[in-house]
């Protein structure tokens, strides 16, 4: 087999039989044309199936090394995918410190009785094996965490997850299969959100859910073909599209965020910076061991003295945004953006206090990066 970055480079090349175009054509047909009315023929309705959703579904289940991959309207759409398929009343395993968005839905689902949804400090291994004890039908990972970047060892948890007869899930949503591939450490399933990372150019939406089970996939693919949940056709053109610079970008920006948490970690006005590729955050060495890079991400907390709302404010070159992984940089306030549909008790148990800033590190020059964070640090005393 060719390698990672050759193949990402590739996907989608050549691959158009009408007109040997050699970057895969937008279809945004909605229907296809039948030989015979008995005859389906390979695409028969868009909703079902279309060209540039299947190049799509191909390049992120080979990246991430899986059977095939079903491409959703959005990462929350792969998650509900995945929930479609439970029993009722079945036993959820999850992170307390999962995206709110994803906290939201399970809550929701549980609170009408759907789902018995338990969250536990999945970086914690006892916890997870309390949770599965008397069996669990799924257990959802995410590793690394958001927005605090906490550590979960893959390998572990699925072989408990596996013991107690639980599907194991993990969202790679924050590192793409350029840093890390969960299924080669023993899940069952990947959930990406292909807004973030996969396109990396923050101009679409979308998902993705990678499997290893033939049955599995083709129950998931009924579901989205029922629920018409799968992803559109512009959208997977720009996906596909994004997806052939994943290595680069992830590698660029993960040595850029590891600079930045260095630089921060040094400065008086910074009480904690959170990130997997500091020596003393405390799932460095495991983060070493199961990723090939520390991620794009980061967390930060200000001494007293300054303002977190200030600071995001007057940096210039992050933008005041919730989102993750495009090549431009962002900064955002956790509790008041991307996880304030927790309730404020649920932050409280996932550690997301009201002064966490987080940044995505993009592809502009770290140097830049820095001299602004270091004029936004000046800008946020309060006295
Ligand atoms: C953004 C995100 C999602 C949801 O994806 P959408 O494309 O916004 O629906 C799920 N999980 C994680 C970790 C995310 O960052």
């Amino acid at each position: 087999m060719t390698g990672f970055a050759t193949r990402a480079a590739r996907a989608g090349i050549n691959r158009d039989p009408a007109h040997r175009a050699v970057t895969a054509p937008i279809h945004l047909s909605s229907a296809y044309a039948r030989a015979t009315p008995e005859l389906a023929p390979d695409f028969d309705y868009a909703r079902t199936a279309h060209p540039g959703r299947a190049l799509f579904e191909e390049a992120v289940a080979d990246l991430e090394g899986g059977i095939g991959a079903i491409a959703t309207a959005s990462g929350m759409a792969a998650i509900d995918l995945l929930l479609n398929d439970l029993r009722h009343g079945a036993r959820i395993v999850a992170p307390v410190d999962a995206y709110g968005g994803t906290r939201r839905l399970l809550d929701a689902r549980a609170a009408g009785g759907r789902f018995d949804a338990r969250y536990v400090r999945c970086w914690e291994k006892g916890e997870v094996a309390a949770a599965l004890e008397g069996g669990a039908e799924l257990l959802l990972l995410e590793t690394p965490s958001n927005p605090l970047l906490r550590i979960t060892d893959i390998q572990a948890a699925a072989r408990l997850g596996k013991a107690a007869g639980a599907l194991v899930a993990v969202d790679n949503t924050l590192l793409s299969p350029a840093l890390q591939r969960p299924l080669a450490l023993g899940a069952d399933c990947v959930i990406h959100s292909a807004t973030k990372l996969i396109n990396g150019h923050s101009d679409m939406v979308g998902g993705a859910l990678v499997e290893t089970d033939a049955g599995r996939l083709d129950r998931h693919r009924w579901w989205a073909n029922a629920a018409g949940t799968g992803l559109a056709g512009f959208d997977a053109f720009l996906a596909l599209r994004g997806l052939r610079t994943l290595p680069v970008r992830a590698r660029t920006q993960s040595a850029s965020a590891l600079q930045i948490a260095e630089w921060l970690a040094a400065r008086p006005e910074v009480a904690a910076v959170h990130y997997p590729g500091l020596k003393d955050h405390p799932g460095h060495a495991m983060a070493a061991r199961q990723q090939s890079g520390f991620g794009v991400i980061l967390s930060l907390e200000l001494t007293p003295d300054r303002d977190a709302r200030g600071f995001a404010k007057a940096l210039k070159l992050f933008t005041l945004a919730q989102s993750l992984g495009g090549v431009e940089s962002l900064v955002s306030l956790p509790a008041l953006m991307t996880h304030a549909a927790m309730t404020s008790e649920a932050r409280a148990d996932a550690g997301i206090s009201d002064r966490l800033i987080r940044l995505s590190a993009g592809l502009e020059d770290t140097a830049d990066l820095i001299a602004d964070l270091e004029a936004a640090l000046t800008a946020s005393a309060t006295t």
